[in-house]
């Protein structure tokens, strides 16, 4: 069996990356995670050159679109080099089947980050670099630190990234009906109760020679986006 990888906001690994200098270990998190995966860390605003110590940055709503300027700089902006980095990650995000982001971050923020719209503070927004993440591979398990702090949540995740893992051992193989079927089926109690269930067997039986690898991730897709949702 190939390694589980899981990516981590370096600072929560206790790597000292922070704009301050410092790390936000997250001791519980690293602990859980360490015994049956290895945590790849990154921080993207070290990655394009903010340096450490740096003046942070925020997300600032500009002509309708969401930008990551410097707090004490606003004609610096580094959303184009947040968004380039995540693609320049390509091949080893490739390897990865979870990440686990640092919340409130304006790059690596999940849920919820602050933003200054017309001056005011809103909590709404999905930091730059994860975004980018999550629209590059939009079925990759992810979560924030603070979330899975919940056990139901860090079970969920457990499972989802062990389904995400699974997936890429059987693609990466050569994959055919049969296991496609078996995985189906170790699978499927999840998502009996979901509106879309019978949506997904159909997706399934429709799969053959001709079309399989886009209809199997296709179906794949769906499967994660009903398990998250169960
Ligand atoms: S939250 Fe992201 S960008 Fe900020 S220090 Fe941690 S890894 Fe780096």
């Amino acid at each position: 069996m190939n390694k589980l990888f899981i990516g981590v906001s370096s600072c929560l690994l206790g790597q000292k990356v922070r704009y301050d200098g410092r790390h936000k270990k997250h001791v519980q998190i690293v602990a859980i995670f360490s015994r049956f995966s290895e945590l790849q860390g990154f921080c993207p605003e070290v990655e394009i050159g903010l340096g450490i110590t740096r003046t942070p940055v925020q997300l600032v709503k500009k002509n309708n679109q969401v930008r990551c300027i410097e707090i004490e700089n606003s004609k610096r902006d580094v959303t184009q080099a947040l968004t380039e980095i995540a693609h320049y990650q390509k091949n080893s995000l490739l390897k990865l089947s979870g990440y686990i982001f640092k919340k409130n971050s304006p790059s690596c923020g999940l849920h919820n980050v602050e933003i200054l719209v017309d001056n005011q503070i809103r909590h709404e927004e999905t930091g730059i670099f994860s975004n980018e993440i999550k629209k590059m591979i939009p079925c990759l398990p992810v979560e924030d630190e603070y979330r899975l702090e919940n056990s139901e949540i860090r079970k969920k995740f457990i499972e989802s990234v062990f389904m995400f893992y699974r997936w890429k051992q059987l693609t990466s193989r050569n994959f055919s009906k049969k296991p496609l079927f078996l995985f189906h089926e170790r699978y499927k109690k999840y998502v009996t109760s979901h509106p879309q269930f019978n949506e997904l067997e159909k997706k399934l039986v429709k799969i053959d020679n001709g079309n399989f690898e886009n209809l199997s991730h296709s179906y794949f897709c769906l499967l994660m986006e009903m398990f998250k949702a169960c």
